[in-house]
């Protein structure tokens, strides 16, 4: 858990980071009401998890004491004071469209590919939560090839279905794909350094890979038509995978631009705080 102090210019300032409590929700309320500011500055706090927009219960995989918690109005309860709480992947999207590469634009798809994937959508700078608070969640659905006669490993996905993009999509289901066809490496870096050098088996995973991940965002941007991709996550530290899946991207969706559409985040593990400041700030 970091606690930081955010300013209005996006700014962050450090002030703690501790264990965050897993099992204990008593230990969770604790640790936010003794880092609690006392001058009366919104709080605001980024979990990873769905969280229903009209009953604030969220399903968090990572924490599981708040899991099944109607997290806002049992904090705003406990602290005595208004707190706000958003999913980790919408914040980091609002955190770009404010403060990062997706200022001043109207409609913005944020996509995670760290382990797994993960997203939100921000309009007009407000978040787009959906009816159940999962839009953006992008990951659940059939991975398809288009290209490629190889079989996918048989992989089953923590919502229940088998074969969703989910498990490819991230550094895992990349591992999952280069291993499955007998690479050797144990790293998504050691694999990115063994396409960049041709190696056919890591050029091989890297091209289904790009397939399924490509193909699955260019029918979403078709759909959304955002201005703006941004990309978060550990594999879009990889170099030259931004620049790849965006010109896959771009072969296959509806309408074309000179420009890129995908852009590396801004922000990097900061935008979690940054994105729940924003939010809290529109809120007041
Ligand atoms: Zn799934």
């Amino acid at each position: 858990m970091v606690v930081a102090d955010v300013a209005a210019d996006g700014q962050v300032q450090e002030i703690a980071r501790i264990p965050t409590p897993l099992h204990s929700y008593q230990e969770f309320s604790n640790a936010l009401l003794q880092y609690s500011p006392t001058d009366g500055s919104a709080i605001a706090i980024s979990v990873a998890g769905v969280i229903h927009p009209e009953t604030g219960i969220i399903k968090s995989a990572n924490i599981p004491c708040i899991s099944g918690k109607a997290l806002e109005p049992e904090l705003n309860q406990a602290l005595g004071r208004h707190v706000t709480v958003l999913n980790d992947a919408n914040a980091f999207v609002l955190a770009e469209a404010r403060h990062g590469q997706a200022q001043n634009q109207s409609v913005v798809l944020g996509i995670i590919l760290g382990t797994g994937l993960g997203g939100g959508i921000v309009v007009d700078n407000k978040i787009l939560s959906g009816f159940n608070g999962s839009a953006g969640e992008w990951g659940h659905g059939p991975a398809c090839t288009t290209r490629s006669n190889e079989p996918l490993p048989p992989l089953q996905c923590d919502c229940g279905q088998p074969c969703c993009l989910e498990s490819y999509g991230g550094s895992v289901g990349l591992l999952h794909i280069y291993q499955h066809l007998g690479g050797q490496a144990q790293t998504t870096t050691e694999l990115v350094g063994q396409w960049h050098a041709q190696q056919p088996i890591a050029s091989k995973a890297i091209d289904i890979w790009l397939d399924l991940v490509g193909g699955a965002l260019a029918n979403i941007i078709n759909f959304l038509d955002p201005a703006i991709v941004v990309v978060g996550g550990g594999l879009s530290n990889a170099k030259g995978l931004v620049d790849a899946l965006d010109a896959e991207v771009g072969r296959r969706r509806l309408t074309t631009h000179a420009a890129p559409l995908l852009h590396p985040a801004k922000h990097g593990p900061e935008q979690g705080l940054i994105g729940a400041a924003v939010h809290a700030n529109n809120q007041s």
